[in-house]
């Protein structure tokens, strides 16, 4: 997809703030630090609209990126990240439910991976609680370019076990640093929108 248009249109705290207007939303999650505003950077050619994080898991916000006044990319809080106080963990779970339990435009979740190692207890622990609200879910593992082609496919295989991705769910090998898969993740995200 060409994107022409990407802006962000609130970081929101709560449910009242959420945009109105009823575009479907694509959510973004993944362990602090994993690569997900690479991934969207990536995606909609921008340097820097989602910030790369200095700070892992400081981002309590639901950041709602409109693109091409077409979808909602929403970027949820990173999950994972060990120094996070358990009222700042609390605060997040609060967050996330709100925000997934309730929301009917919500059409899918874009989870990301880091493919060069065994998906962690979080991401298995997101992929269940994603799929407890019954939502598609796209894996994009990232960091592709950091596996040697050898070793890819027993990574990708792997990675399927551990999350126990469900069949309709895919999972994407993909690189910020070459766009390897950007083609195959705008085909899969393309299908909810
Ligand atoms: P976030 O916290 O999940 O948003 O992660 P970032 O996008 O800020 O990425 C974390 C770090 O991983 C940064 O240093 C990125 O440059 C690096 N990174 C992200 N994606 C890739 C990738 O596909 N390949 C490589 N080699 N590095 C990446």
């Amino acid at each position: 997809m060409k994107v022409t248009n990407a802006e962000i249109v609130i970081s929101a705290v709560s449910q009242k703030q959420y945009p109105s207007d009823r575009l479907p939303e694509i959510a973004l999650a993944g362990r602090s630090n994993v690569g997900k505003s690479s991934f969207i950077n990536n995606l909609i050619q921008r340097k820097n609209l989602a910030r790369t994080s200095s700070k892992p898991g400081k981002t309590q916000t639901l950041n709602f990126y409109k693109i091409n006044d077409m979808f909602y990319f929403v970027d949820v809080p990173g999950y994972g990240y060990a120094k996070v106080s358990k009222k700042e963990r609390e605060k997040w779970g609060r967050m996330m439910e709100e925000y997934f339990a309730v929301r009917d435009t919500l059409k899918a979740c874009v989870m990301i991976t880091d493919i060069r190692h065994e998906p962690t207890s979080d991401d298995v622990m997101m992929y269940d609680f994603l799929k407890h609200y019954e939502l598609p879910i796209i894996v994009i593992a990232t960091k592709l370019d950091k596996v040697s082609k050898g070793k890819r496919s027993k990574h990708i295989k792997q990675a399927y076990q551990v999350l126990n991705i469900e069949s309709g769910d895919v999972l994407i090998p993909f690189s910020a640093e070459t766009g390897e898969g950007k083609d195959d993740a705008w085909q899969a995200i393309r299908q909810f929108i």
